[in-house]
C-alpha cells in the first residue's frame, strides 16, 4: 500500500519514470511511483528483446550514479565504436577514438536496463512502487500539491506531481499544457537480424528513398554477430515489411542494402519477428505548470534516427534531481521558481535535438525541396571537417559540449 502523502508522486514507470524515482528517493526524497509494473525476471538466453536503446555517455553517466548500470548484464551490452552514415553515394564517419571517448553510444536492451532498474528499487526504501494506474488528478487548493485517484479507486496526494506517463501523457492533459505534434506519417519498424560478417563495433545508418535504415551493432549471442534494425519507413512501406515473414523481411533488407550498394554485413537472417511505432515529434509547449513537471516522452518526443528519445528523458531525471537537491534550505519543492529553473535547463537541449532531427527527417524525406548532389556536398564536407565532427559527437553524448 501506498503513502498516501509523499514528498513527490511520480505517474509513469518506464524507464524515464523508474529512473525519477530512484534519483529522487537518492536525494533523500519519499517518492510513490504509480504505474510501474516489474519486468519479466530473465532476458531470453539465445535472443534480444525487440526494443533496443542506444544509451549516451550522459545516460551511462546517470545510470552508473544510481548503481544501475553495474546491474545490467555486461554480455548483453554492445559499445558503438564508430558510426558510418551514408547518403547519397556520400558518407560521413564518426569514430569514438576521434573524439576520446570509449564509446559513442552503448546499445542495451529495454527489459535489461528495466531489469536493473528494478533491482534498484526494490532496495530503495523511499520509493512505494504502486502498480495502480492514475485515473483522475485533482489540483488541490491553496497550492498544496495534487490529488490522483487511481484506477482501483484510491486517493493519493503531493505537493509535486511528476507526469512520467509518456506519449498520452494523462498529467499532461490534465494540466492543459499543449502539445506541438508534426505525424512524419512513417513508422519505426524494428527486427534483430543475424549477420555473416562481424560488425565491428560499427552502427551503420543509410538515407534514401525508402526512408532511414540503421544497423546498430548487437552483442553476439551463442557466437552470432548480431545487428539491431531500425527501418523508418514511410507508412505503406512500413506496413508491408510488418506483413513480411521474418525471413523474408531479412531479405528485403538484404536487397534494399546491395541497391544503395551499402551491404557491407553479408546475408542478414532473422531471428523472430518484427514491431513497429508511429514516428512523430511532439513537444510540449512547457514543461512546467502549477505543481507539476513532465519529463520523458510526456514532455517530448523526437524522430529515432539520432536515438537520443530516451537519451532526453534521462537527461529531464538528471537535471531535475539536481535543481530539486540544489534547492535552498526552506524552499518548498513545488515552490514555481524552482520549476522553472528546471523548465530553463531543459528547453535548449531539447529544442536543439528535435529540430536537428526533424531537420534530417526533412531533408532527406522523398518529397525533400534539397537535390540530392548539394545535400552529398554537404555530407562530404562535414566528413572533411574534424571539428565540426567532434562537436556533433560531443553533442550526441549529451554531456556538456563546451567542457
Ligand atoms: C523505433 C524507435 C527507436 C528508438 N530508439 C531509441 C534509441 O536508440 N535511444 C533512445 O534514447 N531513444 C530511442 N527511442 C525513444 C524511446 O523509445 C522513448 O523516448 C522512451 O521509451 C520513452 O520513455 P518514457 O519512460 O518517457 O515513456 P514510456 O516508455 O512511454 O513510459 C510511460 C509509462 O507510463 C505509464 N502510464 C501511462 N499512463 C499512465 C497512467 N495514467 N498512470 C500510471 N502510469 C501510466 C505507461 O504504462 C508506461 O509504463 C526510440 C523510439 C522509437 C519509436
Amino acid at each position: 500500500m501506498s503513502n498516501p502523502s509523499p514528498d513527490l508522486l511520480i505517474c509513469g514507470g518506464g524507464i524515464a519514470g523508474k529512473a525519477c524515482a530512484l534519483a529522487l528517493a537518492q536525494s533523500g526524497l519519499s517518492v510513490t511511483l504509480l504505474g510501474a509494473r516489474p519486468v519479466a525476471a530473465a532476458l531470453p538466453s539465445g535472443s534480444y528483446t525487440q526494443r533496443l536503446y542506444a544509451l549516451n555517455a550522459a545516460s551511462r553517466q546517470l545510470l552508473d550514479q544510481l548503481r544501475v548500470w553495474p546491474h545490467m548484464p555486461p554480455e548483453r551490452i554492445e559499445p558503438v565504436r564508430a558510426m558510418h552514415i551514408r547518403a547519397d553515394g556520400a558518407q560521413l564517419a564518426f569514430h569514438a577514438q576521434e573524439a576520446q571517448a570509449e564509446a559513442l553510444a552503448w546499445i542495451v536492451e529495454s527489459d535489461a536496463i528495466e531489469r536493473a532498474l528494478d533491482l534498484a528499487l526494490r532496495f530503495e526504501r523511499r520509493v512505494q512502487i504502486d502498480p495502480a494506474q492514475a485515473a483522475r488528478l485533482h489540483r488541490l487548493p491553496a497550492q498544496s500539491g495534487w490529488q490522483v485517484q487511481t484506477d482501483d479507486d484510491r486517493a493519493l496526494q503531493a505537493p509535486l506531481l511528476i507526469g512520467a506517463d509518456g506519449e498520452h501523457s494523462l498529467v499532461r492533459k490534465v494540466s492543459g499544457i499543449a502539445m506541438d505534434t508534426h505525424d512524419y506519417l512513417q513508422r519505426g519498424v524494428v527486427a534483430n537480424l543475424v549477420c555473416a560478417a562481424p560488425h565491428d563495433g560499427v552502427a551503420f545508418q543509410t538515407f534514401a528513398d525508402g526512408g532511414v535504415i540503421a544497423l546498430l551493432p548487437l552483442a553476439p549471442l551463442q557466437g552470432r554477430s548480431m545487428v539491431s534494425l531500425v527501418w523508418s519507413a514511410p507508412e505503406a512501406l512500413a506496413q508491408e515489411l510488418l506483413a513480411l515473414p521474418p525471413q523474408a523481411l531479412a531479405q528485403r533488407v538484404d536487397a534494399h542494402l546491395h541497391g544503395l550498394r551499402a551491404q557491407h554485413l553479408g546475408p542478414l537472417q532473422a531471428t523472430g519477428s518484427a514491431a513497429a511505432w508511429r514516428l512523430q515529434r511532439q513537444l510540449a509547449r512547457h514543461t512546467v505548470a502549477d505543481g507539476l513537471v513532465l519529463i520523458g516522452d510526456a514532455a517530448h518526443r523526437v524522430h529515432p534516427l539520432a536515438g537520443q528519445g530516451l537519451n532526453l528523458g534521462l537527461q529531464d531525471v538528471q537535471v531535475l534531481a539536481h535543481t530539486l537537491q540544489q534547492r535552498p534550505a526552506g524552499q518548498a519543492l513545488h515552490d514555481p521558481r524552482l520549476l522553472r529553473r528546471y523548465s530553463r535547463a531543459r528547453a535548449e537541449q531539447v529544442l536543439a535535438l528535435a529540430t536537428a532531427t526533424d531537420s534530417l527527417a526533412r531533408l532527406y524525406a522523398a518529397q525533400s525541396r534539397v537535390p540530392a548532389p548539394l545535400r552529398a556536398l554537404g555530407l562530404h564536407a562535414a566528413n572533411a571537417f574534424p571539428p565540426l565532427k567532434q562537436l556533433l559527437t560531443r553533442y550526441a553524448s549529451g554531456l556538456p559540449y563546451l567542457a
